[in-house]
Formats: structure tokens, sequence, C-alpha cells
């Protein structure tokens, strides 16, 4: 009934209720019930729907608020895994075991275990669950990026910025928010290309793809020269020619014509094979060999495996990085006061895009901006985004963790997607000292004082009381989503209708308490 679940989301959208959300087998160790739980989708890998990217934003705008101007040295210290800690890494171990079972195509299963990966770090845990698993590679020195030359401070352990007094003794805590921007690949009107044909879309392909690691060297510079522990809340949006760039609240003050320095001095090296030849094409595609691996289709001879071309890589004197990126000219830097008005507005700024993806930014109308859209998407089909990617093959490597079925132009990342334009990182990067707290335990400080307000405490559960497992697709024991969507609803309702009662009485108690005081 197509009807009934519209109408459903509608009325989920309206009262804020996940609209995709995900279900989960729940075993309950001390009851030995199986029940089934709705996961909003904004808890789990991906935010797919509008209710959960509004919400996950007023958690961001509340964690940028808090990190921004703090006085006080965080303290970080693991907690205690939580439920929602927990159930990744469960959910994650069960996933492993599929794949590991799996004798079939495991690319849905490989994309699901990475961005578990990725929501096991955002829940706040460190490091790989599996630790690393393969030995870190030792690149020759001569591959080593040097610093840059720029002015280096003595480093002291902190991560607050200055503070300024002035002359009738109030303190003063500035900061800074700071524009990234890429370089210029040709002229633009509007968004769009003056000359197609001459606009360099591989670089822009290539800069997008590598755009984080670049973010990542700015941090490193930044601390260098900064000469302590700066701490950053930045977010990846797209420009209008669909080039992403960067704003950064940084905690803390530098001289403007330092960050420029600094933005000017950083740049990423990539050192991967070289992609100029393209060796195998069309029909000619390499073959998979159990137990081999990617063969030539003509001469039977093994492709070099992702490894042994780094290594012919490394040994290669006359080598050259496959790319380097760096920043455009175009740098922003402004200073702002803490609790000011242009404090607010900048974390409104910084927020203004998440619940987009960069693609959505597209006016569907301009066909001009669709044609550039479409020859940039052309432009990553065939750039490999990662060691792992299909596209290798096309380059007579190996990708690594090669597996049958891979072939060029049919990689499934993020950063081939059209709504993605080339970029598949994070697009909110907050460092660890931010706020002294992860999203997790922003979403857990909600909960906390939901909890206080309807008078229950938050009972620490016994670790080991869930068990969670994934729900097979097409499992009878769960129903229809319109259902699920109206149950939640029912239950925002009883919370809503809850709280309005709780806040009457809370009024009412200030009444006679104002009375009598009177
Ligand atoms: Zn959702
Ligand atoms: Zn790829």
């Amino acid at each position: 009934m197509p009807l009934a679940r519209d109408v459903a989301e509608e009325v989920a959208k309206q009262y804020g209720v996940c609209i995709r959300p995900v279900p989960l087998k729940r075993l309950d160790t001390h009851t030995g019930l199986w029940e089934i739980i709705d996961v909003p989708c904004g808890a789990t890998l991906e935010v797919k729907c509008l209710p959960c990217a509004k919400r996950n934003r007023h958690l961001r705008m509340a964690q940028c608020r808090e990190g921004w101007h703090l006085d006080e040295e965080p303290t970080i210290t693991p907690d205690e895994p939580n439920d929602e800690q927990r159930w990744l890494v469960e959910f994650r171990a069960d996933v492993q075991a599929q794949r590991d079972q799996a004798d079939q195509d495991t690319t849905d299963l490989d994309e699901l275990i990475a961005g578990l990966d990725e929501e096991i770090n955002a829940a706040g845990m460190r490091g790989n669950v599996l630790g690393r698993t393969v030995p870190k590679r030792n690149r020759s020195t001569r591959r080593r990026q040097d610093a840059p030359e720029l002015p280096k401070r003595k480093m002291t352990a902190t991560t607050l910025g200055r503070t300024f007094e002035s002359a009738d003794g109030k303190t003063y805590r500035p900061s800074l928010f700071v524009t990234l921007t890429l370089p210029s690949y040709g002229k633009v009107n509007n968004g769009v290309p003056v000359n197609p044909d001459t606009y360099d879309y591989a670089r822009a392909a290539r800069d997008a793809l590598h755009f984080s690691k670049l973010v990542d060297r700015f941090v490193q510079n930044l601390r260098r020269v900064a000469g302590y522990d700066v701490q950053y809340f930045a977010a990846v949006e797209p420009q209008k020619r669909l080039a992403p760039h960067l704003h950064m609240a940084i905690r803390g003050t530098l001289p403007r014509a330092e960050i420029k320095q600094i933005a000017a001095a950083t740049y990423h090296q990539v050192w991967w094979p070289a992609t100029d030849r393209v060796v195998f094409d069309g029909d000619h595609l390499p073959v998979w060999e159990d137990g081999t691996g990617y063969l030539d289709p003509g001469t039977g001879e093994v492709l070099p495996t992702w490894d042994q071309a780094l290594d012919q890589l490394d040994t290669d004197e006359t080598a050259e990085p496959l790319h380097v990126i760096r920043f455009g000219v175009q740098v922003d830097v402004q200073g702002v006061l803490a609790g000011t008005p242009d404090a607010d507005q900048c974390i409104r700024y910084l927020s203004k895009y998440l619940t987009k993806s960069l693609g959505d930014s597209l006016d569907p109308d301009d066909q001009a901006q669709r044609d550039h859209a479409a020859r940039l998407a052309e432009a990553l089909r065939f750039e490999p985004c990662s060691p792992n990617c299909p596209n290798w093959l096309r380059y007579g490597v190996q990708p690594k963790g090669a597996k049958p079925g891979m072939a060029p132009g049919q990689c499934r990342s993020k950063a081939h997607k059209p709504d993605h334009l080339g970029y598949a990182g994070r697009r909110v990067l907050v460092s660890r000292k931010w706020s002294n707290k992860t999203l997790a335990e922003h979403k857990q400080d909600r909960r906390t004082w939901v909890l206080e307000a309807l008078g229950q405490t938050d009972q620490p559960t016994d670790p080991h009381r869930y068990v969670w497992k994934p729900v097979p697709a097409g499992d009878a024991n769960v129903p229809p989503l319109a259902v699920r969507l109206l149950r939640s609803v029912h239950e925002r309702q009883r919370w809503r209708a809850h709280m309005a009662q709780l806040q009457a009485q809370a009024d009412a108690q200030d009444l006679s308490a104002t009375g009598e005081a009177a």
C-alpha cells in the first residue's frame, strides 16, 4: 500500500522521526527474548533521511559551540563502552563472520565493514577492531614529505588559545574562522567553466579525491607553527564550481598572515603507481585466476600486485608522485570572539549544508551546471580513488585486496558517485580534543537530559545484557515500514505529552513558590 506508506512518512517527518529505520534483532539475555528494534538510520551507518540529518545537524551545532571557546583543558579519559559502541562492535563482528563465510561477491559486505569501521571510530572508539592486520609499509626516506619552510614555535602541552586582557580587566578569548579553497582549474562564470575544453577536470577530480589528506597536512603544519595542540571543527562543503572547500573553526588565534603562509606552504604528495598509460580497456581486460590473481588476457602474465607496484615505485629513482595537491590562493581568515553574534553566525554557517550531500547543491534546471557535473563525473570514472579501487586494473596493477569480479569503471566507492563529486570523506572533521565529547556522547547528553526530565535515572546497563544481530532482508518478523513509522510517531507523541505535562507542573510550582515569596 504505497499510499499508506507515503502518509506515514509525512507524519514521521513532522515528528522528526527517522523514516529509514534499520531493524536489528536484539536478544535480551536477562529475559531470553528476541525483539526487533528500530535503530534510526542516523545512529547507524549512514544518514539516509532528512529527520536524522536535521537531528545530527543540531548535535553538530552543539558540539561546535561547546568546543570553540573552551576555557579549561579537556580531559580525555576512555569511558566505559556504551550501548551504541557495543552493538556497533558486535554488529561488525557478525558482518565479518558473514564476509569470511561468503563464497560470492563480497563487495556489499566490504562496503558495510568499511562503513562500520568508520562509524566505530566516530562513536568514540579509537583504532580498528581488528587492530592493524598488515604491517605498515616502510617507505624509502626519499619519499617522505618534508615539513615546509615555516616558522616553528616551541610546543606547549595545551589545547587552549591565548587570552587577552582589556584595560578594564576583561578577558577576551579570540579564535579563528578559516575558509580554505582549492586552486583554479580554469576560468568559471557563475560556477560553470567558461571554456570546458581547457578546464582541468583531471586535476579537479584528483584534488577532490585527496582533499582530506591536504586538510590533515594543514592541521599538522598549523600545530607546528602555533606551538600548541590546536583544535578544530571543520565542515567540507561544495563550491558552486563543484570543488570541495573547507570552513574551519579553530580554537585560539594566530596572526592572519601566518595562517595564509601555512596554507600556501601546505601540500600533499600522492605516491601511487602512474596512471598515464592505459593498459587494459574495453573488452581487453585482465582475467581472474583463483589462487593467482589477475592475469594479462593475452600473455597470461600475472599483473603486479599493489605491494609490488609500490615496491617498484620505491626503487625507481626517477619516479614522480602521481599527484601533488595544494590549496588555492583564496584563503579567508576571520577573527571571532567567544559568545558574540559573529561566533553564532559562523556556527550556523558551518552546519548549513550538513543535511545535504555535496551534489545536492546542483540546480536541476541549470543545464550548463549539469553538463559541468557530468564532465567532472566522467573525469572521476577511471581515476583510482583508493588502493582498493578496481580502476587500477586499467593501468595494469592489481588493486590492493584484489578479488574476482573487479572491472575498471565499476568501483562502488562513494568517490565516483555523482552525489559526492569525488570527495568520499567525512563532511564534518572534528579534532579529538575539541569539545571533550564525541558525537555519541553528545547524543548521550540529550538522552540523559530526557531521562532526568522524565524522573528516571540513566541506569547503567549490564554490558553483556544485549546481543545484536542484523535482520536478513525480507524477514517476515519485521512489520511493514508504515506500521513501524507510526509506532515511532506514537512513542514520540507520548514522550511530548509527558514533557508538556512535566513543564506544566514545573510552571505551577514556580508560580506557587513566587506566591509564597510574595
Ligand atoms: Zn533516519
Ligand atoms: Zn574507486
